[in-house]
């Protein structure tokens, strides 16, 4: 028995010889880049509507500094939801963010992500940050120390190497269609939960989501995450706070198909509708993989199963 953690430890890190993951990269994107049109793109985001099925990128950022990609992994995307993970790494890393967990819960909601009834029968305490009640929440949060909070979260994402940007057209589409973000935010600043005008609130929210980066990027940008909290570009969180990020992810950041993707892949993710997902093997990589069309819970079809192909093939499952 005692034996068994280094076993482990030695499964984990198999397949990390850069040069044999990018070929596994190309397999991947071999198998799963999408031949036909399958799933569906969110109505509610005209930007998303024309988005290309054929579309299949990767990217894994290794903690020893290399990075793989294969397929579109260059290419920009709208980053969506994954920008909910940066907005809470940097509410956390401020001095005030521990008190933004009397404002905030970290339960899996079991409801679409942008639900009014729970947050009203929950009387505005958020289910989590990663639902888009909780995310408001953390933007509000974020608004009492930096006014520029959508840029803030965007440096965060970008660092020293710029490598992403707000896409205005797309910002400004979605803004126009914000009816159930602007009704959260309503729904919270009437029950307490909100210290900054709804609409200002919602503007930054919609603006961090529209975001563009590729998943070279995002793999690079999501590194600390893997690393004890600490990026390419130096500290970002404490480890303490980079575990538990990464345990919100775990459990709450692939809307209600927490559970089944953590049955499938078994790694800490979080999904934009962009069709992005951040994933995570801690100790080893981030990654990144986006495929446009969507699941029936807002996951990336070819992303997810490309996912449960790699923690497969790698042993990187951490369980
Ligand atoms: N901006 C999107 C919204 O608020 C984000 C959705 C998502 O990626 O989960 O609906």
């Amino acid at each position: 028995m005692s034996g068994a953690p280094a076993l482990l430890q030695a499964r984990r890190s198999a397949g990390v010889d850069p040069d044999a993951l990018g070929g596994l990269l190309r397999d991947l994107v071999h198998e799963f880049r999408p031949a036909r049109v399958q799933g569906s793109v969110p109505g509610h985001i005209p930007h998303l509507a024309a988005a290309d099925f054929r579309h299949f990128g990767i990217a894994v950022a290794m903690v020893s500094g290399e990075v793989r990609t294969a397929g579109d992994a260059g290419e920009p995307f709208l980053i969506q939801s994954i920008s909910k993970v940066f907005s809470l790494a940097l509410a956390l890393g401020h001095e005030d963010g521990p008190a933004l967990w009397s404002r905030v819960l970290r339960e899996p909601s079991g409801t679409a992500f942008n639900s009014l009834v729970q947050l009203e029968a929950e009387r505005g305490i958020p289910r989590n940050p990663f639902i888009n009640a909780g995310a408001l929440v953390v933007t509000d949060h974020l608004l009492d120390t930096f006014p520029d909070a959508s840029d803030q979260v965007l440096g965060l994402l970008s660092g020293p190497a710029g490598g992403g940007a707000v896409n205005t057209e797309a910002f400004e589409s979605e803004l126009a269609r914000s009816e159930r973000n602007f009704a959260l935010a309503h729904f919270l600043a009437d029950l307490g939960n909100l210290r900054n005008r709804p609409s200002e609130v919602v503007r930054h929210y919609v603006r961090q989501c529209s975001i563009e980066m590729s998943c070279a990027d995002v793999a690079r940008a999501g590194l600390f995450l893997a690393n004890d909290g600490v990026g390419p570009s130096g500290r970002v969180v404490s480890a303490s706070a980079a575990k538990r990020i990464g345990a919100v992810m775990l459990t709450c950041g692939m809307y209600d198909a927490a559970g089944e993707f953590a049955y499938r892949v078994g790694l800490p993710s979080k999904s934009g509708v962009g069709g992005g997902i951040l994933t995570v093997v801690p100790g080893v990589c981030s990654i990144c993989v986006w495929s446009p069309r969507l699941d029936a819970h807002g996951n990336s079809l070819a992303g997810t199963a490309a996912l449960a192909e790699l923690a497969d093939r790698t042993g990187w499952s951490i369980f």
